[in-house]
C-alpha cells in the first residue's frame, strides 16, 4: 500500500499566524483586521489560505460572525 501525504500544492501567502505575531487576539470590532481575512465573496478565508493557527482561526470566524450579526461586515457581497 502507498501512503498518501496530505501535503499541499497551495502554499500559504503568509505562513505564520498573523495574530501570534503581533500578540493580538481578534476582534469584532477591528474591521480592518477582520477583512483581511474575508475572501471577494465575503466568505471567512480557509486556514490553508491566510496562515492562521487554528486556535485564532476559531476565534477569528466567531467575531467575524459577530462583526456580521452587527453589520460591521456584509455576510455576501453585492449582487447585481
Ligand atoms: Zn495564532
Amino acid at each position: 500500500m502507498i501512503k498518501r501525504s496530505f501535503s499541499r500544492t497551495k502554499r500559504p501567502l503568509i505562513k505564520k499566524c498573523f495574530f501570534c505575531q503581533s500578540k493580538t487576539q481578534p476582534d469584532y470590532k477591528e474591521i480592518d483586521n477582520l477583512s483581511k481575512f474575508i475572501t471577494e465573496r465575503k466568505k471567512i478565508a480557509p486556514r490553508e489560505y491566510t496562515g492562521v493557527c487554528a486556535k485564532h482561526q476559531r476565534k477569528l470566524a466567531k467575531s467575524i460572525k459577530r462583526a456580521r450579526h452587527l453589520a460591521l461586515i456584509p455576510f455576501v457581497s453585492q449582487i447585481h
